[in-house]
């Protein structure tokens, strides 16, 4: 049966009795996160699977989803980066206990009886978020932008000429009421 995530992982604990539990979270929930992106009110999607591998070592399974607004490092835009963050973790009392997991199997020396929760998801998420996003189309590069701006007409003059466009759709509506 699924529950909710407490607030503190216990490894051992968790594993012994095989508990999975589930939760939706917000963005908003995880500092360290949060500071990172502007999407602060978005859902993120946990689930923590645990159980004992060769009925003493304390295992995780994990599965995290959520999508973060990041800024994208070319263009300055802000891009969406959906993340997916998989994860199967062995915690070890030793290095020895290795050998009795296989390698699909991310390991940790931690004798830890608990830590917290929204810390554990914060480090697992913040590896898979890519070091320098940017967006997957070729968006314009800022410091082109910049020079673009620079190349620009003086401000007034872009402001005469969307007043002699406005002046002319409105003698072209004018003209269609005629008809
Ligand atoms: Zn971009």
């Amino acid at each position: 049966m699924k529950q909710g995530i407490p607030d503190k992982i216990k490894p051992f604990n968790f594993a012994k009795k095989g508990l999975i539990f589930s939760q939706k979270y917000q963005l908003k929930d995880f500092p360290r996160i949060s500071s990172l992106v502007s999407n602060i009110n978005d859902p993120i999607d946990v689930e923590l699977s645990f159980y004992l591998e060769n009925e003493k070592i304390p295992c995780i399974e994990g599965r995290i989803e959520l999508d973060v607004a990041l800024t994208c490092q070319r263009c300055l835009g802000e891009v969406n980066i959906h993340l997916k963050p998989n994860f199967k973790l062995g915690f070890l009392k030793n290095e020895q206990q290795a050998e009795e997991l296989d390698s699909s199997f991310e390991t940790i020396l931690n004798t830890d009886e608990e830590w917290s929760t929204i810390e554990f998801i914060t480090d697992e998420v913040l590896i898979s978020i890519p070091m320098i996003p940017m967006h997957s189309h070729k968006c314009v590069s800022y410091k082109d932008k910049k020079v673009k701006e620079q190349k620009r007409e003086n401000p007034f003059a872009i402001l005469k000429q969307l007043k002699t466009r406005n002046l002319e759709s409105q003698r072209s509506k004018n003209g269609r009421t005629k008809k």
